[in-house]
Formats: C-alpha cells, sequence, structure tokens
C-alpha cells in the first residue's frame, strides 16, 4: 500500500514538473506544492528525519529532446545527473538535456559539504517520433575523397566552435522563436529504408515561404562560428553559445548580420532565412544541442503562436 501511494505521488509531482515548465503564474496552490516537494517528489511522511544535506528544486520538459533546470541550495557542492557532473553557477542554478534517444530513466544528485547525498529518480519521457518506413534501398553511401576534403576543415570548425564555453547567461532565458512561419520539417523525424535506419531529422525546419527573411536570437549568446563562406551541408552557417554547454546552430541562411565573437540578445536579428548548402527550398533549420546531447528547440519555445 505505501508503494502505491509512493508511486501516486511520482506521478503527481511528475504532473506537477510538466505545469511548472509551462510558466504557470506564480502564488497558486500547484506551483506552491511544486515548491515545497523539492523536485516534484514529497517526502514521505514515513521517512526519517534526517537532516538532508541540501536541496534541489527543479523543473522543466523531462522527455526526450528536453530539458531540466534547478536550483541548488548554498550548501551543495556539486550535482550529477547519471553521475556526470553539471555545471553549478554560482547562484546555485544548473542545466542539464536529454538526447533525443535518452532513456526513460536518469538520476540526478546533490551533493552537500558535510558529504551526504540526495537523490532524485527522474522518469523521462519517450516521444513518438514521427517514423517513415521507405520500401525502397538507402542512397549508397561512402563520401567521395574530394567531398571529404572540402568536408574536414568544415567539421573542424565546428567542432572547435562546440569547445568554446562563452560563458553566456543565455542558457537561463526562456527561449524565444527566431521567426515564425510554417513548421516544415520536425525534431526526430527520421526515415527507415528497408528496416536500415537513415539519420534522424536533428532539428526543426521553419519556412516563410521567401528567402531574405530575417531571424532573431533565440536567447542572449555569443556567435561562435559565421561561416562567411557557405559550407557543403549547412551553407551560411550561424552559431550561438548560450552558455553551460548549450548551443544553437543556423543552416542554409542566404545572410548572416552577425560575425564570430559578436554577443548578441535574445530578439536581435541575427540573419536572414536561404537555401544555402544542401537545401531544397529556402528555410531555417534550428538545431540545438547541450553537450553531445541533440535536443528539441520547440521544448524551449513552446508551440509558436
Ligand atoms: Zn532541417
Amino acid at each position: 500500500m505505501k508503494q502505491h501511494r509512493g508511486r501516486l505521488w511520482q506521478l503527481a509531482g511528475a504532473v506537477l514538473l510538466v505545469l511548472a515548465g509551462c510558466n504557470m503564474p506564480r502564488g497558486n496552490e500547484a506551483t506552491a506544492a511544486t515548491v515545497d516537494t523539492g523536485g516534484g517528489i514529497p517526502p514521505r511522511p514515513d521517512e526519517p528525519a534526517s537532516s538532508p544535506a541540501g536541496q534541489i528544486d527543479f523543473a522543466g520538459e523531462l522527455t526526450q529532446g528536453g530539458w531540466i533546470k534547478g536550483r541548488a541550495s548554498a550548501d551543495v557542492v556539486k550535482v550529477t545527473l547519471d553521475g556526470v557532473e553539471l555545471s553549478l553557477a554560482e547562484d546555485g542554478e544548473f542545466f542539464a538535456a536529454f538526447d533525443r534517444d535518452a532513456g526513460a530513466a536518469a538520476t540526478l544528485v546533490a551533493l552537500g559539504s558535510n558529504g551526504e547525498e540526495i537523490t532524485r529518480a527522474l522518469s523521462i519521457a519517450p516521444r513518438a517520433w514521427n517514423i517513415e518506413h521507405i520500401n525502397a534501398a538507402r542512397r549508397p553511401g561512402g563520401a567521395t575523397e574530394a567531398f571529404m576534403k572540402l568536408r574536414e576543415p568544415e567539421l573542424a570548425r565546428i567542432n572547435a566552435a562546440r569547445a568554446i564555453d562563452s560563458g553566456s547567461d543565455g542558457w537561463r532565458q526562456r527561449f524565444v522563436w527566431p521567426v515564425t512561419g510554417r513548421i516544415s520539417g520536425r525534431f526526430g523525424s527520421q526515415r527507415i529504408y528497408r528496416g536500415e535506419p537513415g539519420s534522424y531529422h536533428s532539428g526543426i525546419d521553419i519556412t516563410t515561404g521567401t528567402s531574405g527573411t530575417t531571424f532573431v536570437a533565440p536567447a542572449d549568446g555569443v556567435v561562435i562560428l559565421a561561416a562567411q563562406t557557405p559550407f557543403t551541408l549547412e551553407g551560411h552557417l550561424l552559431m550561438i553559445d548560450h552558455g553551460n554547454g548549450l548551443n544553437s546552430a543556423f543552416l542554409h541562411c542566404s545572410q548572416l548580420l552577425v560575425k564570430e565573437g559578436d554577443r548578441v540578445a535574445q530578439g536581435q536579428p541575427i540573419g536572414k532565412i536561404g537555401a544555402t548548402g544542401r537545401a531544397t527550398g529556402p528555410h531555417l533549420h534550428w538545431g540545438m544541442k547541450w553537450r553531445d546531447a541533440r535536443l528539441d528547440p520547440l521544448l524551449f519555445t513552446g508551440p509558436m503562436k
């Protein structure tokens, strides 16, 4: 019976977490309950009243391609997710995100200065990806030598850009849409060719039906890559670091309005939509990554209005 009740609390906590991620107005009962739980799982009344090493509160989109943002109390010295250390800001805030193929469970651990640990079990909801089965063989792969000669330095620049930690605080913000239009491609969708999976779509595609539409920075950041010469696949590629391991990439631009090293503010025009690189028509491909995890931008902005 006890276990059953614990499970119900966990479910209730999960619901509250989702609500908290939707910018619920502060001060109402649901939000207060979320704060009290210290992360959505209320302490069970039958638990021993040992003083915890610290407190962690968190909210977010606990699903594949989603994220979690939290705050640890001042006595917490280290926070890990599945054993991997997260960056803990001076005010105790931390951030992590879940890859498109993340497993159903993750463990968040906060270590107090007295050596005690608080552990929170996270349920990462699976997504129903748009999978298309194609009754045709996958096109023969294998890049030509000529292609790789062009590609290698591009990949090197992308990797070097991703290694930059600009120290930006953009990761703390609620993201905005860089541009509104029709969503012509969703994150995570995938084609399977006679049982052989192709690579999934790593971002979200937005089209306004034309080239030249200006798009803006979805959050504060620093320009870590601005490809003035178009890359073979990405065309004029623009990458923004939002700090804390979180970055955005914008592909196929017709024009870049900022240069490497520029600090950009949320809402600032940074480029124009185009069809450079490998694109069938003008659109903005917006991809997001946290460390090595590929993320769904839609879970950072909420639905387009
Ligand atoms: Zn795309």
